[in-house]
């Protein structure tokens, strides 16, 4: 019922996380009130966004390098950081939660995503060999603090890296309770959050 050019531009808003064609359509027509110059802003930040951000080799986070060789975040390359700890979380934006506490001084580790179910797709886009790798080669960690949602997808995420990375006879820890269970991490309060991550076993 839209014109082409309209729906395709609902199509792709449509595929960003938590929007809906509704709200899709709300972009699209506020973005058709607005000048040229505006547009263009968008724009070029949205390419900006692309050519200027990178993942970590050894994270996976994401960052914004000071020079163009610049290969490690800020976090990895802190010489002040823990090397012995090494947090693995779901996504950057967990992690951006975390960093906010100024609680924890060790490494992360951003595993991609949750697995849904036990399925081998949902396993193939997270970063598993990855970890397993990371952890293989870095015989400064001593312990694996899994820092996941307390929801069904993070309990057998969860279960399933203390499996895998059982072999490399690490200490394996978990959040202490107190987050509300089925809720996200990204949510939980500071305090919460805060004694979760003191109170890990
Ligand atoms: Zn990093």
């Amino acid at each position: 019922m839209y014109s082409a050019t309209i729906q395709k531009l609902i199509d792709l808003f449509s595929q960003f996380p938590t929007v809906g064609p509704r709200t899709a359509t709300r972009f699209v027509f506020y973005l058709t009130k607005k000048n040229k110059e505006e547009i263009k802003e968008l724009v070029s930040a949205i390419l900006e966004l692309k050519r200027k951000i990178r993942f970590c080799q050894l994270c996976f986070n994401i960052f914004e390098p000071k020079e163009i060789s610049q290969q490690k975040c800020e976090i990895c390359l802190n010489p002040s950081r823990e090397r012995s700890l090494l947090c693995v979380v779901a996504n950057e934006i967990d992690l951006a939660a975390i960093e906010k506490l100024k609680k924890y001084n060790g490494l992360y580790f951003v595993l991609g995503g949750l697995m849904t179910k036990f399925k081998k797709n949902d396993l193939e886009k997270l970063r598993i060999k990855e970890l397993e790798k990371r952890v293989r080669e870095d015989s400064a960690i001593q312990e694996i603090i899994l820092a996941l949602n307390p929801t069904t997808e993070g309990e057998a995420t969860a279960l399933y890296l203390e499996k895998i990375l059982k072999p490399f006879q690490k200490k394996i820890s978990r959040l202490g309770k107190g987050l509300p269970v089925g809720g996200e991490l990204e949510y939980a309060d500071e305090e919460t959050l805060k004694s979760a991550l003191e109170q890990r076993k």
